[in-house]
């Protein structure tokens, strides 16, 4: 019996050691000095170099990859168990060096970059001597990648990116950028001539024209017209990490929720006392069961097979991790009462990016669509007019298994007769 739902000691101990860090150090840097973990400024790097120095020495740095890239090589379920703590605290995927979007640029590199381009870009973002962006959202449409018509020409040893992209995030930090073009995705670094940065971007997210960008001709990161190849590499990956670390957050709601039943008072008893509440908690507790099972299933089947073979169940994740965020949040908010709904609580910032869950690494319909397309393909049609689950035309078959022992004891006919209309009186 192979099922397993434990942990190992010596995998605990870390999980352990993860979560008093991350409470005794990480949330105390937040609260008083937000953003510092991705400053650059040398005053804010004092604070928060020395933290990374510790996760660096538990051997926890660039958890999401493997051992001969530098990474500890834990796989996605242990990757998994530790992103549920992280996801809780703002900084934490920056102090263990797995913060988004270079988590994903890195992966992408590890996985088909050449030995050159991993020297140039893999370990200067392993160790955050470098920033990246992941450029390929179109102002005209996001969705639909044949809609995409950024391209990269080849001129001589260049090639010429013509293009324009929106929602480039952390694009203005970016040393590099990911740009995905018709023909594959290509490393521009930001200061290269024709590089725009648009005005009036989102806040944090950045809108750029490439106009007439030039990159050597080994900036194109895998073989050439595998953009769409790579990107599902990138993107599966960032979606079961975002996926884990909602997790986390689902359980602070959570936690708030339950606090707050049992803390306060109203028409004559603790609101934990009434039913509606208990209702909330009761659905919060179940769903967040749900969802941690499905990304922990899923985080098993990739190790144990590719995220390609796993891109129905990535994709179930995607937006499983967005309704249950947004609902555990929304009951949070409601059982929190007005303190809920303002910024006194971590729970208005959530809130806020619940909606955002359901957009970012692709809408929730598109992911809908995959499963629903790639779990139809085990499927066929029934033969004839009625479904393969049709009662009448089953038992008659079934009927042919007891031919003999009826015609040799027409008592059990009229016994089956017998139950299968008491079956049909309570509805069997
Ligand atoms: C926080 C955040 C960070 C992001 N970071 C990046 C980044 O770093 N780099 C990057 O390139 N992009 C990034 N994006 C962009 C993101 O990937 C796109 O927003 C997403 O792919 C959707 O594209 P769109 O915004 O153009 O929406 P559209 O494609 O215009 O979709 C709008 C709506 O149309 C409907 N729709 C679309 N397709 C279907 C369908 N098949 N069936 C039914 N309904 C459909 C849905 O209701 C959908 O919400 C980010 C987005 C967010 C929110």
């Amino acid at each position: 019996m192979a099922w397993d739902f434990s942990t190992e000691p010596e995998f605990q101990e870390k999980l352990d050691w993860v979560s008093d860090f991350c409470k005794n150090e990480i949330e105390p840097l937040d609260l008083v000095f937000p953003g510092a973990a991705r400053s650059r400024e040398p005053l804010q790097r004092a604070l928060v170099d020395p933290l990374k120095q510790q996760v660096k020495d538990q051997g926890l740095w660039a958890l999401f990859l493997d051992e001969d890239l530098g990474g500890p090589g834990f796989g996605q379920l242990k990757l998994a168990l530790i992103n549920e703590i992280l996801g809780r605290y703002g900084s934490a995927p920056s102090i263990f060096g797995t913060a988004a979007p270079d988590t994903g640029n890195m992966e992408l590199v590890a996985a088909y970059g050449t030995d050159e381009q991993k020297d140039m870009w893999l370990y200067p973002l392993m160790n955050q001597e470098m920033r990246s962006a992941y450029s390929m959202t179109e102002p005209q449409g996001g969705s639909d990648p044949d809609l995409f018509v950024t391209t990269a020409v080849r001129d001589g040893d260049e090639w010429v990116i013509n293009g324009e992209k929106w929602f480039t995030s952390a694009g203005r930090a970016a040393d590099i950028l990911f740009v995905m073009c018709k023909n594959g995705i290509f490393i521009v670094p930001r200061e290269t001539p024709g590089v725009e940065f648009m005005p009036n971007s989102p806040l944090a997210h950045s809108h750029i024209k490439y106009d007439n960008v030039r990159v050597p001709l080994n900036h194109l990161l895998g073989p050439e017209n595998a953009g769409k190849v790579l990107a599902q590499r990138r993107l599966g990956g960032g979606r079961i990490h975002h996926a884990m670390r909602s997790i986390a957050q689902c359980h602070r709601a959570f936690d708030m929720m339950c606090e707050r039943a049992l803390s306060r008072e109203a028409h004559g008893k603790i609101i934990g006392d009434h039913q509606m509440v208990q209702e909330a908690i009761a659905d919060s507790y179940a769903q967040i069961k749900m969802l941690r099972l499905l990304i922990l299933e899923t985080a098993w089947v990739i190790d144990n097979s590719s995220t390609q073979e796993a891109r129905t169940q990535i994709a179930a994740t995607k937006y499983t991790a967005a309704k249950v965020l947004r609902e555990v949040t929304y009951r949070a908010i409601h059982i929190m009462g007005s303190l809920g709904v303002t910024n006194l609580t971590p729970l208005q910032a959530q809130w806020a990016n619940a909606p955002t869950m359901a957009v970012m690494d692709g809408v929730d319909e598109v992911h809908k669509v995959t499963v629903a397309r790639n779990v139809l393909k085990q499927y066929r049609p029934h033969d004839g007019l009625w479904p393969s689950e049709y009662i009448p035309a089953k038992r008659e078959k079934a009927t042919e298994k007891y031919e003999a022992l009826f015609a040799k004891d027409p008592e059990y006919r009229d016994l089956s007769e017998k139950l299968i209309r008491r079956a049909a009186f309570i509805g069997g």
